[in-house]
């Protein structure tokens, strides 16, 4: 009963303060402070995750097992009461990772406005491009160029749409010509626009696979699709205005709350609650219908343009949390015919990651390894596209820096990206009929 009585309350006054501060766009950071906690047991975490949920806290670091941390931003206005929520659940031993968000982002942006004026006259070509910094939206365009200029007898590029606000999101293929039929695989990044680490180590990733015979197996192996940077109008946004936003851009500038969470939106499973939200100004909105985001229709469409089980593999690449999650993931305890061979691969890629500089990543079904989450491209990957293998990787790291990961870990987290892809090749490679 108490619970239920407290439950009651935490949403009246989660409610309360969510129309008050709801997700908008933020110009400052200042005062939002990083909290990380541990939850001892099973209750403690389930009761832990239903704060996070009605107060739409935004973890850098999810709630996973019982004695692994978690932590989350917080913004200033909900300190009090978050303390008084965490007491009563007995995680009263909260510390706080990070005094003031703002500080961290303000030095990090300077750090790396001065490190790209210094080599800026270096990004030239694929192998001198500058893979230790973090890039916006033009150099990545830049990039693409690069490649499709510099490999093509081996590369595509194609144009599978616009965002919202107009701007074209692109496709790069690589295939080889080949009597025989190969296995296919498809990546993709930045759904999800702060993650900015994704975007980095895929460009990171194919310039190894181009230019270091020692990955060049991977393109002689397999036919690659991939899409560096999927919500463009969102990273423009957190290079111009607010680092940490989300969520595309779509609804127009004067709505109360802009944009919708892409990885919600697809058409699977969607709308499910809680595994997303019906509030607009909630970070997990799930749009007004499904595939309502262009960014998400035009890929759904892409993929669809193939046939069904075209592909292979699917990686939804995220950030982060250190986790591979595989289908179901909009319900827990819902189990795919595949869930073996799933949680095969995912071992593989777990294992190969911890070898590269012995970083952890869990790895299971999506629902219960953190919480549900409805219409996510892993789970219309896998349920609608027909392909098998769908994974969704969240990189580095543990929530210490979350999504202000420093530029100095984007080649160390390359690496460990690589060796996870290049260990799914191989499992796929050997698992494939033609
Ligand atoms: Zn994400």
């Amino acid at each position: 009963m108490k619970s239920n009585w407290i439950n009651l309350l935490l949403t009246c006054m989660s409610i309360a303060v969510g129309i008050a501060n709801g997700i908008r766009r933020i110009d400052s950071y200042a005062g939002y402070q990083v909290w990380r906690v541990v939850p001892s047991s099973i209750d403690q975490l389930k009761k832990l995750v239903n704060i996070g949920q009605v107060a739409q806290l935004d973890f850098w670091r999810e709630p996973t097992t019982a004695g692994s941390p978690a932590t989350f931003m917080v913004r200033p206005d909900q300190r009090n009461l978050l303390d008084t929520n965490l007491r009563d659940i007995g995680l009263e031993d909260y510390e706080i990772d990070l005094s003031d968000v703002q500080a961290l982002i303000t030095e990090q942006m300077a750090a790396i406005t001065n490190h790209r004026k210094a080599s800026r006259s270096t990004q030239r070509s694929v192998s001198t491009f500058d893979y230790s910094i973090y890039h916006p939206p033009s150099e990545v365009y830049e990039w693409m160029d690069m490649v499709a200029q510099e490999f093509n007898e081996t590369t595509a590029k194609h144009q599978i749409g616009v965002t919202y606000e107009g701007r074209p999101i692109y496709a790069l293929i690589f295939e080889r010509e080949s009597t025989q039929a190969r296995p296919r695989i498809f990546l993709d990044a930045l759904i999800h626009c702060r993650e900015w680490i994704t975007t980095a180590s895929v460009l990171f990733m194919f310039k190894e696979m181009l230019t270091n015979p020692k990955y060049s197996h991977m393109m002689e192996d397999v036919d690659w699709y991939f899409i560096p940077m999927l919500n463009v109008d969102g990273y423009e946004e957190t290079w111009t205005g607010d680092r940490l936003w989300r969520k595309t851009k779509s609804n127009g500038p004067s709505a109360e709350c802009v944009g919708t969470d892409g990885n919600r939106n697809w058409d699977a499973f969607w709308s499910i609650v809680p595994g997303s939200s019906p509030d607009p100004c909630s970070s997990i909105y799930h749009g007004p219908t499904a595939a309502s985001e262009s960014e998400v229709r035009n890929l759904a469409n892409y993929v669809q343009s193939f046939g069904d089980g075209y592909f292979d593999a699917y990686i939804t690449t995220h950030s982060a949390s250190q986790l591979i999650l595989y289908p179901y993931i909009y319900k827990e305890n819902e189990i795919s015919e595949d869930d073996e061979a799933l949680e095969e691969a995912a071992k593989l890629m777990s294992d190969a990651i911890r070898a590269v500089h012995g970083k952890e990543y869990v790895y299971g079904r999506g629902s219960t390894t953190i919480y549900p989450a409805s219409g996510s491209t892993t789970d219309w990957t896998y349920e609608v596209a027909k392909i098998v293998q769908s994974h969704a990787y969240e990189l580095r790291d543990t929530g210490e820096y979350g999504h202000l990961l420093p530029p100095d870990q984007i080649i160390p987290n390359g690496q460990e990206y690589l060796e996870g892809i290049r260990a799914l090749k191989d499992y796929v490679l050997q698992n494939f009929s033609g």
